[in-house]
């Protein structure tokens, strides 16, 4: 049965109903917002968070080692432990030259010398590393007390023979053979040739007190100022007691060698001798020795 009552919608109740809608859908947007509000936020942090990792993986990640062109060491017997120094700057620098049992000085081999005069009496080095080895002997008897001057420079064919024959008369007096007279010799002063003094770039140190090629350099407080300084100039023990059996030559404290600044700190810090720094080079000439050096050098003999 129709009625006539009026629909159960006044004006009133639908604006009402209206606005509760709005309401609805307001607070429906604002859920949403904060949904994504959130969701932002997460991401940041997530952002944050991957940014930092790879920030201090950079951080603790360790610094490439230098690319070794060569493997060539690997062939070397008795070189230590695996370089970690970096290589030098040019590893065919008159600075780094080789000359040993293995590398006998090259034919036609003649850097331009320097005279260095000392007492009245002219020595003769390279004339690239004289000013750094004039500088450090200068620098070095600063300090109260020191006297450190050169005993040998370039020794001529002559002289260097004849302090290999010296040397070999020495070890026969002390009964030992020819052959093992000669070897011996070897080890401490090689024929012309064949040492290291060749190359116009080491010097044998002595001091006030010692005034031979002796050990007892080892104890003089020069030969200490050395062991902390001459890399600051370009020098470097050149025949550690360590690596005998690798340079072929005896313990020689007073025997130092001009290598330039730079490689002369890697060498020194590295504790290794020029052979195993020069076998790390490309293009390095081989490095054979595996003779344990005798060190039974009469104290004065290599004078
Ligand atoms: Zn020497």
């Amino acid at each position: 049965m129709p009625t006539d009552r009026p629909p159960n919608h006044s004006p009133e109740q639908v604006e009402y109903r209206r606005r509760q809608e709005e309401r609805a859908k307001r607070r429906k947007k604002r859920q949403m917002q904060k949904l994504m509000f959130l969701g932002a936020c997460l991401v940041a942090v997530i952002v944050l968070v991957v940014a930092i990792v790879l920030v201090v993986r950079a951080i603790i990640k360790p610094a490439p080692r230098e690319t070794r062109a060569d493997t060539s060491v690997s062939t070397v017997s008795g070189t230590g432990p695996e370089a970690d120094y970096p290589m030098a700057a040019d590893p065919n620098a008159w600075n780094l030259v080789l000359i040993n049992a293995q590398n006998p000085m090259p034919d036609g081999f003649s850097p331009e010398l320097s005279e260095y005069v000392q007492n009245g009496v002219t020595y003769y080095f390279d004339a690239r590393m004289l000013p750094e080895l004039e500088r450090m002997v200068t620098d070095c008897n600063t300090v109260e007390g020191h006297s450190l001057h050169v005993l040998v420079a370039a020794p001529g064919a002559d002289r260097q023979n004849a302090r290999y024959t010296g040397l070999i008369e020495a070890f026969r007096a002390q009964g030992h053979d020819e052959a093992e007279a000669e070897q011996m010799a070897r080890e401490v002063e090689p024929p012309y040739g064949y040492s290291d003094h060749q190359t116009c770039l080491a010097v044998d140190f002595g001091t006030a007190e010692v005034t031979d090629t002796t050990q007892a350099f080892a104890e003089t407080p020069e030969y200490a100022w050395l062991m902390a300084n001459a890399p600051e100039y370009g020098f470097i023990l050149r025949f550690p007691q360590s690596k005998s059996a690798i340079t072929g030559i005896t313990y020689q404290p007073y025997h130092f060698r001009y290598v330039g600044v730079e490689d002369a700190r890697i060498i020194m810090q590295a504790g290794i001798c020029l052979e195993e720094y020069v076998a790390q080079q490309p293009m390095a000439p081989p490095v054979v020795s595996d003779e344990v050096v005798s060190s039974s050098l009469p104290q004065d003999a290599a004078a």
